[in-house]
């Protein structure tokens, strides 16, 4: 099976060189406040797609259960440490393009900074999609390619690419902007109903950064943040989606882990737990369990 290429932090410092170290404690404010409002109080099992070093996670408190994903086993390594090992939490290595779960099982899914990377997002958000369950809610942020800084670089002629086209904008190597517009109609055509849009980091400006305090920096921004409503034009746009149909009472979530998976090479529900692997017996696929990590990029 071919799929697009994969953004991969495996050995990245991102937590400290972006987070820690990269004067972006209002940015990550102001996700906690949009993330705060539109997050669902309480819920049995959450996905979050791209944790990284699981920054976000604990915002995730409420979740009876949270399964903690990415790509990188270093970057899931880093998330054990932060938050130990526990049944809260289940750490999962895997593609979003070939997510190896059953279907319908989760009620909430969230995925921060990450679409940013994917070069065939409509294909992961479909994956996502299958993972949720009727009505369950979905929390998407992305970079926004209709911001400030692009429309007056667009108009001043610094910039070649329009920031008011439908398409993505790759202007890094895998990284990626997006319209508005674009992710409302792949949501919409996966069933999808956006419920709530929060623009997020009005005042991503090094003189502002500097000069305010973040906490205050945030707490205006969250002021601002429910004109995405209205109009988006901010860095940064969170969305909430959930999935179209009468809400059905939540489902009993699996209690043994394996009940979670499915075999993401032939899609098999009868895992089988060996001692550092699971087996699929449809397909004799192998997939690693190492240091508590579940491990479906390759399998063995
Ligand atoms: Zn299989």
């Amino acid at each position: 099976m071919t799929n697009p290429p994969v953004c991969n932090y495996e050995g990245s410092d991102y937590q400290q060189s972006f987070w820690e170290q990269g004067g972006r404690e209002y940015e990550d404010r102001a996700e906690a406040i949009a993330l705060k409002r539109l997050l669902p109080k309480s819920g049995k099992l959450m996905l979050e797609l791209g944790a990284g070093a699981g920054r976000n996670t604990p915002r995730y408190a409420g979740f009876e259960r949270i399964v903690v994903l990415d790509y990188s086993t270093t970057q899931l390594a880093q998330a054990q440490e932060r938050l130990g090992r526990s049944d809260k939490y289940i750490y999962v290595a895997a593609d979003v393009y070939r997510l190896p779960f059953r279907d319908r099982l989760f009620d909430s899914a969230t995925m921060i900074r990450v679409l940013h990377h994917m070069a065939d997002a409509p294909k992961a958000l479909a994956q996502i999609r299958n993972a949720l369950q009727s009505g369950g809610v979905f929390i998407l942020e992305f970079a926004n390619k209709l911001n400030i800084k692009a429309i007056l670089r667009y108009w001043l002629g610094r910039q070649t690419w329009s920031p008011f086209t439908r398409e993505p904008v790759e202007f890094v190597a895998l990284n990626f902007d997006f319209h508005p517009a674009a992710i409302r109609q792949w949501l919409g055509n996966l069933g999808f109903s956006i419920e709530n849009t929060r623009t997020v980091s009005h005042f991503r400006l090094g003189f502002l950064k500097r000069t305010i305090p973040a906490a205050w920096l945030a707490a205006l921004d969250g002021l601002f943040q429910p004109t995405g409503n209205l109009f988006q034009f901010t860095p940064s746009v969170f969305v909430r989606a959930r999935v179209n149909s009468q809400p059905q009472p939540l489902m009993q979530v699996p209690s043994n882990v394996i009940h979670l998976f499915k075999c993401p090479d032939c899609g098999g529900n009868d895992l089988q737990e060996k001692i550092d692997h699971l087996l699929c017996p449809s397909c004799n696929s192998c997939w690693a369990v190492r240091d508590g990590i579940y491990d479906f990029r390759e399998k063995l």
